[in-house]
């Protein structure tokens, strides 16, 4: 049914061909704009307010000179497209990649204000980017061109912390985030907030702990939900919970190779990566830690020592598994491969990373997909602590940490007393109450308040698809669509 309309409609639209997948099928927002109708036919939201939600509300293209370091002048186009003020700033990552475009950043701001929503964090959407290969970059370079961007930026409203907080995404980091953040302090010298203007930034300019690790943590933490439901389970014949659970993985990046770790942490078993300068397959499990070392060390995969190189990655896709992660780029996982994978259960870590075609093949073959707008929000969620805590100006749980420790304590020891346990005794046993007593980190309060949001959220897109009778994707997409409606989007426009 679903390739009918895609055949109708591929005869129609030229798709653009992008970094992967095939050029007949939807290209990224074609994607998210088809999910979007299909969801918005399960809710009673006004065509009106629909056609609101959907369209990109601003965009701003410009081109930034750069003087090279040899003294020559080039010139890159760069983006930002803010897609929804229902909920301010706007949120969302920065990419600098040679086919950034604005239909990239478009169908990217789309779906963080989808991903906010679907988590309940109180954000539009937002994305931007450089069309620039960073690697051709010297740092200073990058410096200069950052500082350009986030120049062109503050001039036209597209960086502030009241209006829009850029993040980092694929070829920026903290250092990125840093100078933008800088760039806007000069320029605002008074505003209070400046620091807020960015996330993901170093921990000594702002930044938070478990902002690295919050995405391959946040799929985790979904996983595991899905794993421990038993309705979930049997429906893919498997044991509930992640203890021995295979895992094959495409992108071995941050979020791959962070899913990989906890995954592995809990006792899952990764079979299986794929990344484009090698491939690496192992049946009896590879240690993920061990891999990542290799491959910084030798910034590829090839020649690692405890595991089967596969030159072609496609083919690792076909081999036996429980469960595929693709968290590498969008559309990796299509009509063209899908009906080859041998798992069952696919938990996406990139954004966009199945089309239409890909997913109608895994649900005929009975695999749980499990949707991006929701397995890999733990991004925006750690970045959203980091926001509250810069408009706050204080480490989360300061004010509490000391006397949680002392209250912690006290009942330990009134324990010990009933118990008839002495001082002393207590004492030698320091070690292990000591840790009990102590108050909880800053760490430990980001990692408590993701694995909070996700289980909502997981607990919240099982509920709309077992009620309404659809996939986790379209279930995902509602739940959106009606927070994004019930949110200020009615009072703004008076619908
Ligand atoms: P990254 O650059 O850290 O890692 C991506 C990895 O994928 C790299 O190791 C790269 O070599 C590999 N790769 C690229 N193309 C590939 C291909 N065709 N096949 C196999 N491997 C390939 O990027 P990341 O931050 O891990 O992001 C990965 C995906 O997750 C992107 O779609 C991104 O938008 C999405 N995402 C990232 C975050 C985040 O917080 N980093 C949050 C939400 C979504």
């Amino acid at each position: 049914m679903l390739s009918k309309v895609l055949k109708t409609f591929s005869s129609r639209t030229p798709f653009r061909q992008m970094s992967s997948g095939p050029s007949t099928e939807p290209n990224f927002l074609e994607m998210v704009n088809m999910y979007f109708d299909k969801a918005a036919k399960h809710t009673d939201i006004k065509p009106e307010v629909l056609e609101l939600i959907k369209t990109c509300d601003t965009v701003l293209r410009v081109t930034l000179p750069l003087k090279k370091d040899d003294g020559s002048i080039k010139y890159y186009k760069a983006y930002r497209a803010q897609h929804s003020h229902h909920r301010l700033p706007c949120k969302g990552g920065t990419r600098y990649a040679l086919d950034v475009d604005l239909n990239e950043v478009e169908a990217l701001s789309f779906l963080m204000t989808l991903k906010c929503a679907c988590v309940n964090l109180p954000f539009g959407g937002g994305k931007g980017g450089i069309t620039v290969d960073p690697k051709t970059l010297s740092l200073g370079e990058r410096e200069r061109l950052t500082r350009r961007y986030a120049l062109e930026l503050s001039k036209k409203g597209f960086l502030s912390p009241a209006a829009d907080v850029p993040g980092p995404d694929l070829g920026t980091g903290e250092l990125e985030m840093a100078w933008m953040m800088d760039t806007y302090k000069s320029l605002n010298p008074t505003n209070l907030n400046a620091v807020a203007c960015t996330t993901g930034k170093p921990l000594e300019m702002g930044g938070i702990p478990g902002r690295a690790e919050s995405t391959g943590l946040g799929l985790y933490y979904a996983l595991r939900e899905f794993l421990r439901d038993k309705k979930y389970t049997d429906k893919v014949e498997l044991p509930t919970g992640i203890n021995g659970k295979k895992v094959i993985v495409q992108g071995f990046g941050n979020v791959g190779y962070w899913a990989c770790h906890f995954l592995q942490k809990d006792g899952a078993k990764i079979l299986g990566v794929i990344e484009p300068s090698g491939s690496v397959f192992n049946e009896n499990g590879i240690d993920v830690d061990d891999l990542k070392a290799f491959m910084i060390q030798h910034k590829t995969l090839k020649g690692y020592p405890k595991a089967e190189l596969v030159e072609n990655g496609q083919e690792v896709f076909t081999r036996k598994t429980d469960i595929i992660i693709p968290a590498a780029v969008e559309r990796s996982v299509h009509g063209s491969n899908a009906p080859n994978f041998n798992c069952k259960i696919l938990a996406e870590g990139a954004n966009g990373p199945t089309t239409p075609l890909g997913e109608e093949a895994l649900e005929k073959k009975g695999v749980l997909v499990l949707p991006d707008l929701l397995m890999n929000a733990g991004g925006v969620t750690v970045s959203f602590f980091e926001y509250v805590k810069n408009l706050g100006h204080i480490k989360p749980g300061l004010l509490t940490k000391r006397w949680q420790g002392k209250r912690n304590r006290s009942i330990i020891e009134a324990i010990a007393t009933l118990k008839g346990i002495s001082h002393e005794e207590l004492e030698a046993k320091s070690a292990d109450w000591k840790k009990l007593a102590e108050g909880a980190s800053e760490l430990d309060l980001v990692y408590s308040g993701l694995e909070q949001i996700m289980s909502e959220a997981v607990q919240e897109t099982k509920e709309t698809s077992e009620r309404l009778g659809v996939n986790l994707r379209i279930a995902a997409y509602v739940n959106s669509l009606q927070r994004i409606d019930d949110a200020t989007l009615k009072g703004t426009i008076g619908l």
